[in-house]
């Protein structure tokens, strides 16, 4: 396992990669203010809010939700480290990458960098391909690279600077996001990689969508997290290990070829699933 979640100071995980290119770009404009998007429970905003507080950088978050919902411990958090939060409807929410919108909701900010949701973005994936340097590191003879996905960017930022001897393979979270494969081909074809590994999406272990959870789910990342010291948590990395034990077990993937999964992080949002830590009662809210 490459464990990102202990990597990245103020922001462990894959975010600090999709986000270097962003604020190298504000360093050199010398914009002082960068704006993203996200949800409740955002690991991007949490990352974004971290380093924009480390390197001197004002942070607003535009957040899915309405005001008087209650602010998450990511909210809080982000929001501690200097972050201005702006919370958009849901409808709102919805117009988010319409340009007038944007004219309308940044109109105050100016000057700003906005950074597309996710770090969505070829210079996203461009920071990701020092993951795969990692990825070499740890396994030089090849391997097959298993990683969580959300946008695509951070798998298609480690197979362009991979080679044949790995295959990467991806593990939606969402359920039927089926344009990611284009998406992914896409941000493949700006970055223009010499070679690349072959690469897939996995579309069956979203566990009933995105941030939800079944028992089956539950039962695994209970055991996983009792039989090894690693936290996971059930967005991203939980369901990951879900598919890879899936795979393993009922012989659709050959056990004697290599598999390097790769922790994303993400671990704030264990605080939205209090069962993980042996609370039973109280449920997720606002995710
Ligand atoms: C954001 C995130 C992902 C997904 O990354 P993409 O580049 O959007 O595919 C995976 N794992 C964790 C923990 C994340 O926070």
């Amino acid at each position: 396992m490459l464990r990102l979640d202990r990597t990245g100071g103020a922001a462990p995980g894959n975010k600090v990669f999709k986000l270097r290119g962003f604020l190298d770009r504000a360093r050199r404009e010398g914009v002082a203010t960068l704006v993203s998007f996200g949800g409740a429970w955002s690991n991007h905003l949490h990352a974004l809010a971290a380093l924009g507080a480390e390197q001197g950088f004002d942070t607003v978050g535009i957040v899915r939700g309405e005001p008087r919902e209650a602010a998450t411990p990511m909210i809080e958090d982000a929001r501690r480290a200097g972050m201005r939060i702006i919370r958009l409807s849901r409808a709102e929410y919805r117009r988010r990458n319409e340009a007038d919108f944007q004219r309308e909701l940044l109109a105050g900010l100016a000057p700003c960098l906005l950074i597309p949701e996710g770090g969505a973005s070829a210079e996203g994936a461009l920071g990701c391909g020092s993951i795969a340097e990692e990825v070499r590191r740890i396994a030089p003879g090849g391997a097959r690279v298993v990683l969580p996905v959300g946008t695509g960017t951070t798998l298609a930022g480690v197979a362009a600077r991979l080679d044949p001897r790995f295959d990467v393979v991806g593990i939606s979270a969402l359920k039927g996001a089926f344009d990611l494969e284009g998406r992914v081909a896409g941000l493949l074809s700006a970055l223009e990689p010499a070679g690349a590994a072959p690469w897939r999406i996995l579309h069956d272990f979203h566990c009933g969508g995105f941030a939800r959870v079944t028992s089956e789910l539950r039962d695994f990342m209970l055991a996983f997290e009792a039989l090894n010291d690693i936290d996971i948590e059930p967005v991203y990395t939980g369901k990951m290990l879900f598919a890879i034990d899936r795979l393993l077990r009922e012989g659709r993937w050959d056990g004697e070829r290599p598999v390097l999964a790769i922790h994303t992080g993400g671990l704030q949002g264990r605080r939205g699933y209090p069962w993980l830590d042996g609370d039973a009662t109280r449920p997720r809210t606002g995710s």
